[in-house]
């Protein structure tokens, strides 16, 4: 299939722009959907978007398996083509490619107390959650003030994300609030809306949380997760959809007994059921106990998914077994992001006093 390559972004933009990412961690699934990918797509046409693969932060979980993060960064970028993201109006692109989120990362990092970083709630439940205990490295903490540094490089104004990442972007907020104040005489007092036409080099910028902020996975307990074994995926086939829809835990024992509307199940009737009166219907008689049974809500539910996924699998198609095509969209979408990101950069260098030369960088 060929390629579209967008013409240059400007970069004083007219639209306003968008910065988001996912970790080569696995493959994403319905979670992505709802909670941030959905938005990208409605967005991407009127904003300019910047869609990052963090395969930089993947090595904080998974440092002995770069082949792993390497084959889920095409993946991702796959995936993305299937949910609908255009690359000819979407800059897609690799975190370990554009070296001024490196150095943001470093100087922002002075920015931030240490203990804020830890105290962040987000690390904290996936330290619980992933089961690293005591041993995860120094770049695991690490890894939320380079998102501080991932969405600043590129002045974004939003940040479509699920809510786990809301504590991340809270901590941005505060890094470019301190930087523009710090660093260009921007007020304690400005508001967040006014700190760039004060001289601030950042925008401080919002996060944009998806229709469902939070998808609960398939063992009816943790958020929804490529590394917890509870996804189901956007690759996935329909009848693995079925069988993964059919493992949702609800302990309800009979079709008569009363059920609970908040459970697991009726979270993804409420995110992928699309039809509100049946949606309705459903919750009245599940709740009443009328003789309507998890198995068969489960059907519903699977075939609910099954319509969302069914063209998203026949676009992916065009792109599967070309990782060539990839490979371009990745180099094209980086290179747009280094323009913008070295941009930023040499703003920050100056106002930090760090504006020695200019440098120029090139993709080979
Ligand atoms: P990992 O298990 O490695 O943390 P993940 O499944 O949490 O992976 P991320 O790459 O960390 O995925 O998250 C990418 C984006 O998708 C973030 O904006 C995140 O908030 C959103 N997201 C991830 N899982 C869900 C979910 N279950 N519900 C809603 N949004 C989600
Ligand atoms: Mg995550």
């Amino acid at each position: 299939m060929p390629i579209r390559i967008a013409p240059p972004m400007t970069t004083s933009p007219s639209r306003p722009r968008i910065l988001t990412g996912d970790t080569p961690t696995g493959t994403l699934h319905l979670g992505h959907w709802v909670g941030s990918v959905k938005r990208r797509v409605e967005l991407q046409s009127s904003h300019e978007c910047y869609f990052l693969i963090a395969n930089i932060h993947a090595f904080t979980t998974r440092a002995r398996q770069a082949d792993d993060i390497r084959r889920d960064s095409i993946e991702i970028v796959r995936d993305y083509l299937a949910m609908g993201i255009d690359p000819a109006q979407s800059a897609i692109f690799l975190q370990s490619e554009v070296p001024a989120i490196a150095e943001l990362t470093f100087l922002f990092a002075m920015l931030l107390p240490f203990n804020r970083v830890m105290r962040n709630p987000t690390l904290s439940e996936e330290i619980k959650v992933k089961g690293l205990g005591e041993q995860y490295s120094f770049g695991f903490p690490l890894y939320a003030v380079g998102q501080t540094a991932d969405i600043l490089a590129f002045r974004a104004a939003g940040v479509p994300v699920g809510e786990d990442q809301v504590p991340h972007l809270e901590m941005t907020r505060e890094v470019a609030r301190r930087f523009n104040q710090i660093f260009c005489g921007v007020s304690e007092h400005a508001e967040d809306a006014d700190h760039e036409k004060l001289g601030g080099v950042f925008p401080v910028p919002k996060a944009d949380v998806g229709a469902v902020g939070r998808l609960i996975g398939i063992d009816g307990v943790n958020k929804m997760s490529k590394s917890l074994g509870n996804a189901i995926f956007i690759a996935d086939s329909a009848k693995e959809i079925h069988k993964k829809v059919g493992k949702i835990f609800t302990g309800r024992q009979s079709p008569s007994e009363p059920g609970n509307i908040e459970n697991a199940l009726f979270q993804y009737v409420d995110a992928f059921i699309t039809d509100p009166v049946r949606v309705a219907e459903l919750k009245d008689r599940y709740s009443r106990g009328d003789n309507i049974g998890d198995g068969h809500v489960k059907v519903e539910v699977a075939e609910a998914i099954n319509t969302l996924l069914e063209p998203m699998r026949e676009r992916r198609k065009q792109y599967e077994g070309n990782d060539g095509a990839i490979i371009e969209i990745l180099r094209d979408g980086t290179s747009r992001a280094n323009a913008l990101a070295e941009e930023t950069l040499a703003k920050a260098k100056t106002a930090a006093k760090l504006g020695y030369f200019p440098r120029r960088l090139a993709l080979g």
